[in-house]
């Protein structure tokens, strides 16, 4: 079933979910008008169904390879990243002084989503282009903005982000690369990178390598390491491609999913570097990087979720099996489990929508108003959204493959392609059990002051909808009224005792979340009140478990020893 951008969809939820109006009522924002919000909505929509959507077989069929050491893309990856780099989508949220749109990050986000649901693994070559051009408008001097970001947000060249070596992962902190001043204003930069995405490209005539290495005087640890652009080819006098970097490509890894996708090892030999930022100070601007990634990484899940249901639902119209107490017809979508299925699936999906975009509303409003208040709020809902929504894709893509019976299991049918895309998606940009632990850490070092503010929110909202959907509302408020005491108790433990829960935490605050916006749905439009009954009267009660693993603490986990953990 070839897929369909939903552009309807995002857009009700710009209307009347996350209150996309108050960011295009912004000076900062002004541009973004209704008529421009559904030009742009419906020209991504249609260049995601009809351009990109087609290559994701191909892409899935025939993996990025390398020859003589440079990268070959998939077929058809040409004309595809040629209509997304032509089409300005790189550059639309980027700064206008360099050639970008200055749109907010909640449009920029929609375009992610629906390019991604078309194609997962060419849509992070952009992706990696979109970060980066953040982390050199917030972070990088002027000359190095000057010569990057025009070509960066054009998509003439491309970006990627080289934090990973191999045994530096989560740990970044233990990273060897090295960098030495050669005493000209730029760097050699030396190490080993490992599972670097689009690390090599034919798509672009440069490929521009943000890496994390260490100065000779770099303590050890986080605080000691350092960003440079380290590009492929070094740029001449006028700004264009010159000579070969120290830098290659050494291998390309062979993976479970998004084949398409060049994940590259490599090597760094006395290759030039600039120094982006302060020295000693990389990580403040590789989180600019990765904080963007984080939420793109969100959409990325958001999109394959949409793809893998869209996928389910046009082959349980057409399966025919038995008949049901409701139905002669025998399509397996009238069988109560598999229509179940789809149900959640489809809650599922407009629920984690709705946080991406709600986490990119906050960014705008942070951005436009520069309101401490809304800083902390897209700082908090940050890892909700890309773990939430990173999992809900694996569930989602993992219920695909049930709708589909054994069909599922085979690769022609296509439902299998994206279980194996999406399951990359709660691990990198930082694994999901990284992301609850920043939420209920640093996030929450607050007391839990954005916590509890959203909770207050939540609640306020369903005391507004009492009139109308007295019981739906109801339930939003008591999960809401348990996550705030369950907040409480956790903002009291220690920080190995919240880590122990946060995943669950994390997960029942995008439940809570999810509630809210199926209710707020509800209200706006009768029409999906059936669906918002499904996410509060079957999925929303999940809360309730998870909250009890919150309050359990680490102690009970440390109990299980090694012994107890071996057959
Ligand atoms: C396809 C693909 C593309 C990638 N693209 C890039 C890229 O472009 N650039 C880049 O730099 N990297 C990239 N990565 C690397 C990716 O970000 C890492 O794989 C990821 O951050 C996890 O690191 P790791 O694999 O070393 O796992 P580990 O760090 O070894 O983690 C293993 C497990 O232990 C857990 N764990 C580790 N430390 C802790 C802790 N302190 N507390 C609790 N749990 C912990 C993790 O959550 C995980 O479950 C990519 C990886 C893949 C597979």
């Amino acid at each position: 079933m070839p897929y369909r951008a939903p552009v309807k969809d995002i857009r009700f939820i710009l209307d009347h979910v996350v209150g996309f109006a108050e960011v295009a009522a912004t000076p900062r924002f002004s541009s973004a008008t209704p008529d421009l919000t559904e030009a742009i909505l419906a020209e991504a929509g249609r260049i995601s169904t009809d351009v990109l959507a087609p290559l994701n077989r191909a892409g899935d069929l025939n993996p990025a390879r390398l020859e003589n050491g440079a990268v070959v893309s998939s077929p058809g990856y040409a004309e595809g990243y040629r209509a997304i780099a032509e089409g300005g989508w790189v550059g639309m949220a980027a700064s206008p002084e360099h050639g970008g749109m200055g749109l907010p990050i909640a449009l920029a986000l929609s375009v992610d989503e629906m390019m991604s649901g078309a194609c997962l693994a060419l849509q992070l070559k952009p992706l990696l282009s979109k970060g980066q051009i953040e982390a050199l408008e917030h972070h990088g001097s002027d000359a190095l903005k000057a010569l990057y970001l025009p070509k960066l947000t054009s998509g003439e060249w491309s970006g990627t982000m080289n934090l990973t070596e191999p045994h530096a992962g989560t740990d970044v902190g233990s990273l060897r690369s090295k960098a030495v001043p050669k005493g000209d204003g730029t760097y050699a930069v030396s190490g080993q990178k490992i599972f670097i995405t689009w690390g090599d490209s034919d798509l672009v005539s440069n490929v521009c390598h943000l890496v994390l290495a260490r100065l000779p005087d770099g303590v050890p640890g986080t605080k000691g390491i350092s960003l440079f652009m380290v590009p492929k080819f070094l740029p001449d006098a006028a700004g264009n491609p010159g000579a070969r970097n120290s830098l290659r490509v050494v291998s390309l890894e062979h993976k479970l999913g998004i084949h398409g996708s060049p994940t590259c090892v490599m090597q760094f030999e006395d290759a030039t570097g600039w120094l982006v930022g302060e020295p000693h100070n990389g990580m403040a601007a590789m989180f600019t990087m990765m904080n963007n990634a984080r939420l793109s990484v969100a959409a990325q899940g958001v999109g394959v979720a949409e793809a893998a249901l869209q996928h389910a639902l046009a082959y349980a119209e057409g399966r025919r099996q038995g008949v049901t107490p409701v139905s002669q017809d025998g399509a397996i979508i009238e069988h109560a489990d598999v229509r179940r299925m789809l149900a959640a699936m489809r809650a599922e999906v407009f629920a984690a929508r709705s946080i991406a975009l709600s986490c990119a509303v906050a960014i705008d409003m942070a951005t436009a108003t520069g309101a401490a208040d809304w800083k902390a709020r897209a700082a908090f809902l940050t890892p909700i959204a890309k773990a939430h929504c990173t999992d809900i894709a694996c569930e989602v893509a993992h219920q695909g493959v049930q709708v589909h019976g054994g069909m599922g299991f085979i690769e022609e049918t296509g439902a299998a392609q994206f279980l194996r895309d999406a399951r990359i998606l709660p691990i990198y940009e930082g694994t999901n059990g990284i992301q609850a632990m920043d939420l209920v850490g640093r996030k929450m070092a607050d007391g839990g002051e954005v916590a509890f503010r959203l909770i207050d929110e939540v609640q306020r909202g369903a005391e507004a909808a009492r009139a109308k959907l007295p019981d739906l509302a109801g339930d939003v408020w008591a999960a809401a009224e348990a996550l705030r005491e369950a907040t409480e108790a956790l903002v009291a433990m220690g920080l190995n005792d919240r880590f122990a829960g946060a995943v669950a935490y994390l997960r029942a605050f995008a439940r809570v979340l999810g509630g809210q916006a199926h209710l707020k749905a509800a209200l706006a439009d009768a029409g999906r009140e059936a669906l918002a009954r499904v996410m509060i009267r079957r999925l929303l009660p999940e809360h309730g478990a998870l909250l009890a693993q919150v309050r359990e603490g680490a102690a009970g986990l440390y109990e299980v020893g090694p012994d107890d953990l071996a057959a």
